[in-house]
């Protein structure tokens, strides 16, 4: 097994299971602390921002300053920032999405946006949705933080990000540009603002179909978990398989 200089790794799933760590990253990530290599957090979650998910690691006995945590939100934003500039944006979303556009200098408006940008938002109403839909067909551009269709409570699975904007896009027509985990603007914005070669990477996660494939299309090595969503025995249905599959990271030994 290679030295990898740059660890990123998922969160839910992978770092946590909701508010309990998992013990064995939580060692890991400690491990590669003490020797110095560089750890970041790849999150869909676009509903919390840097700061909170920072204290949120910090509770579990994680360090991670904010820059190192890439939220489907800032990456959102600094996409759009670098693609089109700073834009009239309207949102659907919470304060971590709300944040992250206000900071990367995006204006937040009700009226004429440029850009529509929706992240999860627990306080739906259909007069958002319809406001969306309204700009979207008026021409915005459509960008969603993330297309996760459900994602695990303590009750189950409810409906995600990716359940919102297929509503717009039902309603519409059009089809959103998504940002999140599968696709791979996330790690590219880590890699610009830490200066990170792909070789030095490597991509750790619990969900073959958003974090592995985030790697693989990325071009970097990929580490699967079986803390989370995918069941290491159901790897074999997918084609290109991660560089490593490990129940935990326990299982990760250097030579
Ligand atoms: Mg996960």
């Amino acid at each position: 097994m290679r030295e990898y200089q740059a660890w990123c790794f998922d969160l839910d799933g992978t770092v946590y299971r909701g508010k309990e760590p998992i013990p064995e990253t939580v060692r890991f990530i400690r491990g590669l602390r003490e020797k110095g290599a560089g750890v970041f957090f790849v999150t869909n979650n676009s509903a919390l921002t840097p700061e909170q998910q920072s204290e949120k690691l910090e509770g579990m006995g994680i360090t991670a300053a904010p820059e190192e945590i890439m939220t489907s939100s800032v990456a959102t934003a600094e996409h759009l920032l670098k693609n089109h500039g700073a834009l009239p944006v309207s949102m659907i979303g919470e304060e971590g999405l709300r944040t992250a556009l206000e900071s990367a200098g995006h204006r937040i408006v009700r009226e004429s946006p440029d850009a529509v940008v929706v992240g999860i938002d627990r306080e739906i109403t259909y007069g958002k949705l319809a406001d969306a839909s309204l700009a979207v067909s008026a021409g915005a551009l459509f960008v969603a933080t993330n297309s996760d269709k459900a994602y695990p409570t303590e009750r189950g699975l409810v409906p995600g990000n990716g359940a919102f904007a297929g509503l717009i896009e039902l309603a519409t027509g059009v089809s959103p540009f998504y940002i999140g985990k599968p696709s791979v603007p996330m790690l590219e914005t880590l890699a610009d603002r830490h200066g990170l070669k792909k070789e030095e990477m490597i991509m750790v996660g619990d969900n073959y179909e958003t974090d592995i494939m985030a790697g693989i299309r990325f071009g970097i090595e990929t580490v699967h978990v079986d803390t989370g969503v995918t069941r290491t025995e159901d790897l074999a249905k997918f084609g290109e398989q991660p560089t490593y599959a490990l129940r935990t990271l326990d299982g990760w030994t250097e030579n």
